[in-house]
């Protein structure tokens, strides 16, 4: 999506219908709202979500939409902690029928060749992926891109696990599930060895981690052009 539109779309505000939410694991929930038939997304595009049923004192928040367009539904999941911000709060109040403000979605961490992608996720960072993954199993043409997801998480509490495994069945596509640093630089020395600067470097997470796996790729001689990364704060 280029520039122009990316501005247009983060123009647009629309209101989303909530459907529903769960929990995915202790303290990570998931959200559904309606998906509009004119309502369209890169998977791995976020959306910037405006609580608008209360006041609140900084009511926007930037969220990924882990859901594909071909789902019907737009998902997002979101950490939630015992003391949750007011915007989080405001999230667990919604029920049924009530709506939220979404503009966008817009960004650029989208898959955009056939280049051998890895994908880097650090706990709630996964949920990127999620779209992207969905989206090459919808499209069925995992054959052409080799995708691999590393998806590190110290409590091992890996959201979405089932259907990354489903969708690993593609053999185009790994999932390996790590919770040490140790590990994930091994893994991600074995893609660097093989793909140097022909390879994508996908990386979503809590900012810090972000920040450290993007200065290791850098170290490691990978040019900052062939790395996107959606860094989350709050983490
Ligand atoms: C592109 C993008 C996609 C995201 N996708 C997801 C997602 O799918 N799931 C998810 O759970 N979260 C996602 N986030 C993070 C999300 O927007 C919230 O920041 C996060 O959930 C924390 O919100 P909070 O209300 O709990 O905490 P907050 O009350 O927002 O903040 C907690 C702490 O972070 C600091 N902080 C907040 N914003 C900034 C900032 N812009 N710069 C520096 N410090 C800041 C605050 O000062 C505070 O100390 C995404 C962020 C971005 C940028």
């Amino acid at each position: 999506m280029s520039f122009f539109q990316d501005t247009l779309s983060i123009f647009k505000k629309r209101e989303l219908l909530f459907l529903e939410s769960y929990k995915e694991s202790e303290d990570v929930y998931t959200f559904l709202f309606e998906k509009e038939k004119d309502l369209t997304w890169k998977s791995g595009q976020h959306g910037l979500f405006r609580i608008t049923h209360k006041k609140i004192k900084n009511p926007i928040r930037p969220f990924t939409v882990a859901s594909v367009p071909t789902e019907n539904v737009l998902k997002i999941t979101m950490g939630i902690s015992d003391d949750p911000s007011e915007f989080k709060k405001a999230m667990l109040e919604l029920k049924q029928g009530m709506k939220v403000s979404m503009s966008g979605p817009v960004g650029g961490f989208y898959l955009k060749d056939n280049n051998p992608s890895i994908l880097i996720a650090g706990g709630i960072g996964i949920t990127p992926f999620r779209a992207i993954l969905k989206q090459i199993e919808a499209e069925g043409k995992g054959g052409e891109k080799q995708i691999h997801l590393l998806y590190i998480d110290s409590k091992k509490s890996y959201i979405y696990k089932d259907e990354l495994d489903e969708i690993a069945d593609n053999p185009s596509i790994s999932v390996t599930y790590l919770d040490s640093r140790n590990d994930l630089h091994q893994e991600i020395d074995k893609f660097t060895t093989l793909y140097k600067n022909n390879g994508n470097y996908f990386i979503a997470g809590p900012k810090a981690m972000v920040d450290s796996i993007s200065t290791y790729l850098q170290n490691n001689n990978i040019s900052k052009r062939n790395i996107k990364k959606d860094a989350f704060f709050g983490y």
